[in-house]
């Protein structure tokens, strides 16, 4: 029986190396970000950074999320997760690792529904860093309900014509090209699930407009040419040659499929990565709680303080637990050759738990600072901003909970008696031991 909380010695070597390149070299850069942005964007950024790419790629640890075939390990979802977990403490390193969202979706996306010529053109130098992409789905009427996009592509020749409204698609400002999802058939009695396709937009051209990056929570004031802004895009008449279309003639009407498989794993990376920034909050929390007194006594003797502590390392270590069995299971069901969607009712769970164990840990953490933790003398209130998405993104929490409580319901059976009825329960075990009763009676 394989039941084993070990990681093999040698991917360990491997996360001890990341731990430290994180630590090390990636922390610091933080806190010179937003000076580079305020002095003229994202050339400083990218010299910065650039060699440290190129180290992570002498480690053998660019990419990594791809299958061998694409360049990248085989490392399977449950070391993935580990590495994310690592990574996700810092917002900057899933990019100096190759496999920052969307362009790591993308790629997978390209990679599992993209045609030869469509891998070549946009997949390989996606990965290679060449590129950047974006992916635009959600529009300023429709999100968690996919169903009710508009944006729609008609086809004229040889050609795609696009019109529509997308918001919210991170990165657009600075992409080389979009992914587009449109409405590809215009019968309005079609079934809305085999309704969408998905279609790569270059995003230079005529008709693309990105019209702002939305100023939102985790950055008030975003400043032009920088990654990571949230955009509003209109497609007006944009001619884009059919071939763009995610998997070619077979692709057509596949985009919610595809959207589904790009989904699953990244979730996985989400989650670990919420817990990367977890820990780092639950470690500043600590370190203050061992440190500072009051009324005469340090917080870390203060059982309400104490409290804060045990609840945030029970909810982390169940949200890990949760996120690598599910890691676990999606490795199980690919080996047997299954798909990651057979684990939806653990990927749906770790979304929402993953998302509320996020705030809570930084929420408690930025508490016992108090007007430090509130302060951007500390990095808690930026984390915290930035958590607030993570119970939106990917599909709001709700719509999370609906899917994973329909699913389980769906193991039950309506019962006019309840099974643990005990009336019901006792006469039947006295129709079948009663017996007994009568043969102990007569031997007392
Ligand atoms: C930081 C960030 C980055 C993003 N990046 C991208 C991106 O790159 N590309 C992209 O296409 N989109 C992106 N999005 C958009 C994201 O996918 C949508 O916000 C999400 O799908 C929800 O859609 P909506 O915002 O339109 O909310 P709505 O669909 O309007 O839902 C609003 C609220 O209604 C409730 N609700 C909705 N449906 C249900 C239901 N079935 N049951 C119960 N309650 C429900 C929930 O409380 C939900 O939060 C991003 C969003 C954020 C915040």
């Amino acid at each position: 029986m394989a039941w084993d909380f070990e990681t093999e010695p040698e991917f360990e070597r491997q996360l001890a190396w990341m731990r430290a390149f994180v630590r090390d070299e990636i922390l610091p850069l933080e806190t010179l970000v937003d000076e580079w942005r305020r002095a003229g964007g994202s050339a400083r950024f990218a010299r910065a950074t650039a060699p440290l790419k190129e180290e992570v790629k002498r480690q053998g640890l660019w990419a990594a999320h791809l299958p061998p075939e694409l360049g990248g390990h085989g490392f399977g979802q449950v070391r993935l997760g580990l590495m994310h977990e690592i990574l996700g403490r810092s917002e900057l390193a899933p990019a100096i690792f190759g496999n920052n969202a969307p362009d790591s979706g993308n790629a997978e996306l390209l990679a599992i529904g993209g045609t030869e010529e469509q891998k070549k053109t946009w997949m390989e130098p996606l990965l290679a860093g060449e590129l950047r992409s974006a992916y635009s789905m959600t529009e300023p009427g429709a999100g968690a309900d996919p169903t009710m996009l508009t944006t729609a592509a008609v086809r004229d020749g040889g050609e795609w014509v696009i019109n529509g409204h997308k918001w919210f698609t991170s990165n657009a400002s600075v992409s080389d090209f979009l992914i587009v999802m449109c409405r590809t058939n215009d019968d309005p009695d079609s079934e809305p699930r085999k309704s969408y396709s998905m279609i790569v937009v270059p995003t230079d051209t005529p008709g693309v407009e990105v019209v702002r990056d939305i100023a939102c929570m985790s950055d008030p004031e975003p400043v032009p040419g920088m990654p990571g802004h949230h955009c509003e895009v209109l497609y007006r008449d944009v001619r884009v040659p059919f071939d763009n279309v995610i998997g070619g003639e077979d692709g057509i009407g596949q985009g919610f499929v595809l959207a589904q498989r790009r989904l699953g794993p990244g979730r996985i990376h989400h989650a670990m990565r919420w817990l990367g920034q977890c820990q780092r909050a639950f470690d500043t929390m600590c370190e203050r709680a061992v440190t500072r007194r009051a009324s005469g006594s340090l917080l870390a003797e203060k059982q309400l303080v104490q409290e804060m502590v045990a609840e945030s390392w029970a909810e982390m270590q169940a949200a890990r637990l949760v996120t690598l069995q599910a890691a676990w299971k999606m490795d199980q069901l690919v080996a047997a050759g299954g798909h990651h969607s057979d684990a939806r009712i653990e990927i749906g769970v770790i979304k929402f738990w993953g998302a509320r164990v996020l705030h809570n840990v930084i929420d408690r953490s930025i508490q016992v600072y108090g007007s430090l933790g509130y302060s951007s003398d500390l990095p808690l209130e930026a984390m915290y901003r930035r958590a607030r998405a993570a119970r939106i993104l990917d599909g709001p929490d709700e719509v999370h909970k609906v899917s994973v409580a329909r699913q389980l319901l769906k193991g039950y059976r309506p019962a006019d008696i309840p099974t643990e009825h005990v009336p019901t329960r006792r006469a039947a075990a006295l129709a079948k031991l009663g017996d007994l009763l009568d043969l102990e009676a007569a031997n007392t």
